[in-house]
């Protein structure tokens, strides 16, 4: 599916949504607590970037907006964000988000907007402050959400929302996994669409259509034998604890690690599989905020006070360019390739995203260090650029072809 049919599918899910009755909080910032708004009988949604919206940030927003919360503005000027009962926007993490939820209040007056602010530090997510500083926010979260929509959190729904949500990141995770090992077992645009299908509208047939798909998955490798080596992939990917030996993966080459943050992975896939000669084959794993970062967050299961075991799932997440880390980020990336055998890392920055831009150089140098080549690819909602971004694309994988790759 092209990516503007993806985009009118996940705006037809909301408009589902609304049209059953269902109230919608957007949210922009992947580290979100679905549990908590399905909790409170509503439904979160991963407000998405639309190509083709006029313009509506110049007169409002600084020049340090991001084109992802500029394209986000400009779809709320636009009468485009959706039938949304609220939107929540995080504090803490960067510039461009402080300044569009800034901006936000003072423009649309009537709009319903929630915050939730974000510890500084993250560390050892069992015993670190941060925990508790994110638990006490949540909590405070949940109060708003409890009088702006008179809607109060129930325990029930909130055990349900756990199964919804972990059985979503478990079927995920496995396609991740099953794809590290053979990528052309699914493409890359179908489990993007699978994700995104999930993020716009958490429901019990979403997260259906991951499950299903990873259980064809899992009989089809029972057949080829791999099985046992997906489930280690997956352990391995879960507890973030790479074996020294690099696993044995199937199918051709090159094999390409696309590092990122806000940066939706449906629009990588469009972009890749429109390059001639090119299939998203070559995409193994994702390093994407709305991609692995969101399937790899650890699931809720123990029987503590709820607010607390949300606060430790989401710092349990993958770090982010807005967070401290970069060292143990830029670590993981490069065993990751080691590990996965990845010949090649593009990494694509969000356009005037300063974390993005921030992180980048350190990501190239170590994966300079570790012989895996690189390139950067600035990218905007628009896909404005397209053509050069597909040539450099190309032109990466014919340096790869030519022998420039990790050699395996
Ligand atoms: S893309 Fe970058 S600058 Fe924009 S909201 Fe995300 S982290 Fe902030």
């Amino acid at each position: 599916m092209a990516n503007h049919g993806v985009i009118e599918q996940s705006a037809g899910s909301l408009r589902q949504l609304a049209e059953t009755g269902q109230e919608v909080i957007g949210y922009i910032y992947p580290h979100t607590p679905l549990e908590l708004i399905l909790a409170h009988g509503m439904v979160p949604s991963l407000l998405r970037a639309v190509p083709g919206v006029p313009s509506g940030y110049e007169a409002s927003l600084q020049t340090f907006a991001c084109s992802y919360v500029r394209n986000l503005y400009s779809l709320r000027e636009d009468d485009q964000a959706g039938p949304l009962a609220g939107i929540l926007f995080p504090s803490n993490t960067c510039d461009s988000l402080q300044n569009v939820s800034d901006v936000w209040t003072v423009r649309f007056p009537d709009d319903r907007l929630l915050r939730l602010t974000y510890p500084v530090s993250y560390g050892d997510p069992d015993t670190d402050a941060a925990i508790e500083f994110l638990t006490e926010e949540i909590r405070l979260l949940s109060d708003r959400i409890g009088s702006y929509f008179n809607r109060r959190f129930s325990l029930q729904a909130f055990e349900r929302a756990v199964a919804m949500v972990n059985q979503f990141r478990d079927a995920a995770r496995f396609i991740y996994a099953a794809r590290a090992a053979q990528p052309d077992v699914i493409a890359y645009s179908q489990v993007a669409r699978l994700i995104r299908s999930f993020l716009t509208a958490p429901t019990v047939s979403s997260v259906s259509d991951v499950h299903n798909t990873m259980n064809d998955i899992r009989n089809s490798l029972d057949d080829s034998g791999i099985l046992t080596s997906v489930e280690e992939i997956q352990q391995a990917l879960e507890a973030r604890s790479l074996p020294a030996t690099p696993i044995e993966p199937l199918g051709e080459g090159p094999r390409i690690l696309v590092a990122g943050g806000m940066v939706e992975p449906e629009s990588i896939s469009a972009l890749v599989n429109g390059i001639p000669s090119v299939t998203d084959t070559i995409i193994v794993v994702d390093l994407l905020s709305f991609g692995f970062k969101s399937v790899f967050t650890r699931n809720i299961d123990s029987t503590e006070d709820p607010f607390r075991q949300m606060a430790a799932s989401i710092l349990s997440a993958p770090g982010e360019p807005t967070q401290e880390g970069l060292r143990g980020r830029v670590r993981f990336l490069t065993d990751l390739a080691r590990y996965l055998r990845i010949d090649g890392v593009i990494i694509f920055e969000q356009s005037f995203c300063d974390p993005d831009q921030f992180e980048a150089p350190s990501i190239e140098h170590s994966c300079r260090e570790a012989q895996v080549r690189t390139t950067r690819v600035p990218i905007d909602p628009e896909l404005s650029d397209r053509a050069r971004m597909e040539v450099r694309i190309q032109s990466f994988l014919e340096s790869l072809e030519e022998g420039g790759g990790r050699t395996r």
